[in-house]
């Protein structure tokens, strides 16, 4: 499995974190959004912080979360999100340079590394299942990205980095306003920095010699000034100028400023400033190309996973509530597709059955009003103001197959055979029970006259509208039939 490093560090630190840790289950504090409903996952842990300290990482956690809940588009898409706080006491209070196994990553600073040039973090992962949140299921931490806050470095920033399939960010409570925005664009987007060259680092980036993506694609800074390989091409107006000039004229265009993944020239990325610009631009709000990337890694679950390892079993689209689960047979009641909430347009399914689109836009589909059995479907789709890019918009269909009951057979279901034979004239094919009544699209009620039997069927006057909605009459009670007048 490749290692898909995220180089962040606006300071940086150099850890290793050892799997020998005697910690084994923690417990986790559930801070905001909803629990068990497809959520995305964020679980800080504590670094350097023992129980006289442990009110000082709370307040830390607390700060970050508000400030992570301001900023766009986490901030329109908040119900997305479930947080959570780990709590593990380290035995001492800094972290020095050297390996040491008093704090609960082991991390370190390597003192032949003044300012640090990156860090290799290894995390457990998931197959080390001491290491785990306490009555929680023990696969809880495999998708979560987790953030550990590192006590008491007044001038680290951080690093967002995967590895393995553990996404994690590593930082100091300092500058935690923005730095935990910028690294969470790192873990969860998979942005690389906008900035250029750093003192501290030369850097690697993410591309080689040749301008190719090292570890995968690249979403915010490119190699090439070739349009069609923009991936942000679908923001750029024609009349923009390639490269796009480094003046405040363009503050608010999205084009290829020169500069971007540590290198200040022979990169480009999409904006003048944006938050993964980093601190000495004052971190501004994600350019349009970063937000876009991060809501649709926000809409669909397992979008990081698959990016980095070329995985497609997690790619469907987050949501709320699915009742009953998709791939299953159903007869009867409701089935619901939920989207989480949001601030921006909501989400609903669109509903077909037999490849038919049904007229329904709610988030419930009432099985009685199907007709006949097949195959009913949720089309969802995860649209969004903040993607422009057809590619980035994420689709996703869910399936049950209708098997009708012999009651339901005999009652109501037969009716989408209704054909028009004149104005105001159907013939309805054989049935058990014949529709009484047909409601007009103003919900007028029109009562059915039954004209002839025939072999092939009755017919019938009386509703006038295609597709007016039919009510039966069996064993003494009406019931809305399925189908309508075509
Ligand atoms: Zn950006």
């Amino acid at each position: 499995m490749a290692m898909f490093r995220q180089i962040a560090g606006l300071a940086g630190i150099l850890a290793a974190v050892s799997s020998s840790n005697a910690a084994t289950s923690f417990p986790c504090d559930h801070l905001a959004g909803v629990e068990g409903r497809g959520r995305l996952s964020i679980v800080f842990f504590p670094e350097a912080f023992d129980d006289s300290t442990r009110l000082d990482y709370d307040s830390t956690v607390a700060r970050g979360v508000a400030r992570f809940f301001e900023v766009s588009p986490y901030r329109e898409y908040r119900d997305y999100f479930a947080l959570y706080k780990a709590w593990i006491p380290s035995k001492k209070t800094y972290v020095g340079n050297t390996p040491s196994d008093s704090t609960v990553f082991q991390s370190y600073f390597p003192s032949e590394v003044p300012a640090m040039a990156g860090m290799e973090p290894w995390v457990r992962t998931q197959t080390d299942s001491t290491f785990r949140c306490r009555d929680r299921p023990s696969d809880f931490l495999k998708e979560a990205i987790s953030v550990i806050f590192v006590n008491r470095f007044g001038s680290m920033g951080g690093s967002g980095i995967t590895n393995g399939s553990r996404l994690t960010v590593l930082m100091g409570k300092t500058g935690i306003d923005n730095v935990l925005p910028h690294e969470l664009g790192h873990a969860l987007g998979g942005l690389v920095d906008e900035y250029g060259q750093r003192g501290w680092s030369p850097g690697a980036g993410h591309f080689d010699s040749l301008g190719r993506p090292r570890f995968g694609p690249v979403p915010n800074v490119v190699a090439s000034l070739d349009l069609q390989k923009i991936p942000w091409k679908a923001w750029i107006e024609p009349t923009t100028p390639i490269p796009t000039p480094d003046q405040p004229e363009f503050d608010t265009v999205i084009g290829a400023f020169e500069g971007g993944d540590l290198r200040n020239t022979g990169r480009w990325r999409p904006a003048r400033r944006c938050m993964m610009r980093g601190e000495s631009f004052g971190f501004p709000p994600f350019c349009k190309v970063c937000r876009e990337r991060l809501v649709y890694d926000i809409l669909r679950q397992g979008a990081q996973l698959s990016r980095l390892y070329g995985e497609t079993r997690f790619t469907r689209l987050r949501l709320d509530t699915v009742s009953p689960v998709p791939d299953t047979d159903i007869e009867s009641g409701r089935v619901v597709v939920r989207f989480p909430r949001v601030d921006t347009s909501p989400l609903h399914p669109r509903w077909r059955y037999n490849g038919i689109e049904l007229p329904n836009r709610s988030d419930t589909l009432d099985v009685s009003t199907l007709s006949g059995s097949g195959v009913l479907e949720a089309v969802l789709v995860g649209e969004s103001p903040f993607i422009r890019n057809p590619d980035l918009i994420p689709r996703d269909t869910l399936r049950w197959t209708v098997r009708m009951s012999s009651a339901t057979r005999n009652g109501i279901g037969r009716h989408d055979g209704i054909r028009r034979m004149g104005p105001s004239l159907f013939m309805a094919p054989p049935c058990a029970a014949l529709p009484r009544w047909a409601r007009s699209a103003n919900g007028k009620r029109v009562p059915l006259q039954v004209v002839a039997t025939t072999a092939n069927g009755t017919l019938l006057s009386g509703a006038s509208m295609v597709g007016e909605a039919l009510f039966l009459e069996a064993g003494g009670s009406e019931t809305k039939a399925t189908g309508g007048i075509r």
